[in-house]
């Protein structure tokens, strides 16, 4: 039985019409160890080849082949297990897993049952409101995936291709500590970072190399834990969010109405948004689990374990930490930058000697917005973390302002070459000349006559003036000298 962990946070509740409720999440992950080989063969994992190109006997599950332990997924699984500040369990057994089913050609997937290699760990969600929770680790254990039917190639026939057959995973299952749809989403785009950074998941859902079974019950504020229901093999954070709000609301109704709630797995239908029925309780598997008798108990070394830990990268609450810290960056845009490990790196670089909070703005500002635009990342947009540096040392020395910056960024991208090179070439070195501003400043004045009036009783539009002298100088002048010709001009203050 799973204690709950947390009491009930009026916050978190959902009204129904008898009264309020809380959802009662937790999530088992399947998420693609990265590594060159299968977990139990030397056949490759590449994705995209032709359909059973990467499949060796063992693979494939013909008679007398043995499997051999993979050690490099071993480490994978470690590496994830401290990342998660998890326990790491010296000896663990690999069981068979029996089911039949067209695209598993052994009969059964090796997996870990009762003795995973990793157990209890943590991950922490940040919330922008400023509020955080910690979503408490069950455990995670190494598997085979299984191959995939191709139901599409043949009027009357089904296709089997084996390419994944055996690859790695790792399942990592939550506690059910989660209890909005807002917070399941956060966990698992928190999961995914952490093992990109770790290298050993590269996170990919639309390859379906993570993947999520999730599961929601529903329960009145401080009572026991309701029935569950796990939808299967949900593939985008966006359709978690989805399959939770439309299953609790479902589980709602039916109690609400007096009904009972039946264990099943339900299936996501992301064209319609709702979960269906696939199979209750009755018809669930007897997995009739034992020890795998070709593979012996898998014993690591402290030792092992220790360098493993040694070679472990900066994570991102560390870094979150030392951003907040040390650039003195608030919470939110250091999490953020963390968010992104390469967004992150890609900001220390431009903020080396610079004003931090300047370069955590191009960062997650403008940067962002054109590789949004793009749909690629930060990296790709072929703008060097030296050039941003350069463009923004231009305006911090005077030479452009910040919204000929923006203009000269894209240029840059459009057209590749340096800043410095840009603003030179095309003439938008900054105007701070105050004999040409002023002559400017005196033609709007002259040109608006009852603009002047208005300013006299309401200093603030002094910024409508500022407006029209930038216009007229092409975006070229600099603000703050335009800002001291007018006050002296118009005699404001
Ligand atoms: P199994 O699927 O083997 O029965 P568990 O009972 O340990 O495994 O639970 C699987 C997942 O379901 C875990 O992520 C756990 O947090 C979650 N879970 C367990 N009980 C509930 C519940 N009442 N409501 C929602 N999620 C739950
Ligand atoms: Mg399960």
């Amino acid at each position: 039985m799973i204690q709950d962990t947390r009491t009930s946070d009026p916050s978190r509740l959902i009204p129904g019409t008898t009264g309020d409720w809380e959802i009662i999440i937790g999530l088992e992950v399947h998420a693609q160890v990265t590594s060159n080989a299968k977990l139990f063969s030397g056949a490759s994992t590449r994705f995209g080849s032709d359909p059973n190109a990467n499949v060796s006997l063992v693979d494939a599950a013909m008679p007398g082949m043995l499997p051999v332990i993979n050690r490099f997924c071993i480490e994978q699984a470690v590496r994830t297990g401290l990342g998660l500040k998890a326990k790491i369990n010296r000896y663990s057994v690999f069981d068979r897993k029996n089911y039949f089913y067209p695209d598993l050609p052994q009969g059964y997937q090796i997996s870990q049952y009762k003795q995973p290699v990793v157990g209890e760990g943590e991950v922490l969600l940040d919330f922008p409101d400023g509020s955080s929770i910690a979503v408490g680790i069950e455990r995670l254990h190494l598997e085979q995936d299984a191959g995939k039917s191709l139901h599409d190639q043949h009027a009357t026939m089904s296709y089997v291709d084996l390419n994944r057959s055996g690859v790695a995973l790792m399942e990592i299952v939550s506690k059910p500590d989660m209890r909005t749809a807002d917070e399941a989403k956060a966990y698992v785009s928190k999961l995914r970072t952490i093992l990109r950074y770790l290298g050993t998941c590269d996170g990919d859902m639309e390859k379906g190399n993570l993947r999520a079974d999730v599961n929601v019950s529903v329960r009145r504020p401080g009572e026991a834990f309701g029935t569950r229901c796990e939808i299967k093999n949900v593939n985008s954070i966006r359709f978690i969010g989805q399959a939770i709000e439309y299953e609790a609301r479902r589980q709602i109704g039916i109690l609400e109405d007096g009904g009972t709630i039946d264990q099943e797995t339900r299936l996501f239908d992301a064209r319609k948004g709702e979960t269906r029925s696939m199979r209750s309780k009755e018809e669930a598997h007897d997995y009739r689990y034992f020890p795998d008798p070709d593979l012996l108990p898998l014993e690591i070394t402290a030792e092992w374990v220790a360098e493993i830990e040694a070679s472990l990268p900066e994570l991102p609450d560390a870094k979150k930490a030392r951003f907040t810290g040390d650039y003195g960056l608030s919470p939110y845009d250091a999490g953020v930058l963390v968010g992104d490990r390469s967004a992150a790196d890609f900001f220390e670089t431009v903020a080396k000697g610079r004003d931090p909070k300047l370069a955590v703005n191009w960062v997650t500002g403008d940067l962002a917005a054109q590789a949004n635009a793009r749909n690629v990342g930060i990296l790709d947009l072929g703008v060097s973390a030296e050039q941003l540096g350069e463009l923004i040392d231009l305006i911090g020395d005077g030479t452009i302002s910040g919204k000929i910056a923006k203009d000269v960024l894209v240029i840059m991208l459009a057209e590749g070459g340096s800043p410095s090179s840009i603003v030179e070439r095309r003439g938008l070195v900054q105007v701070t000349d105050t004999k040409a501003l002023e002559k400017i400043v005196d033609e709007i004045i002259a040109a608006n006559p009852s603009q002047v009036e208005t300013i006299k009783l309401k200093p603030k539009t002094i910024g409508w003036f500022v407006g029209q002298v930038m216009k007229a100088s092409g975006g070229k002048a600099n603000p703050q000298v335009v800002n001291d010709i007018l006050k002296a001009r118009l005699d404001l203050e």
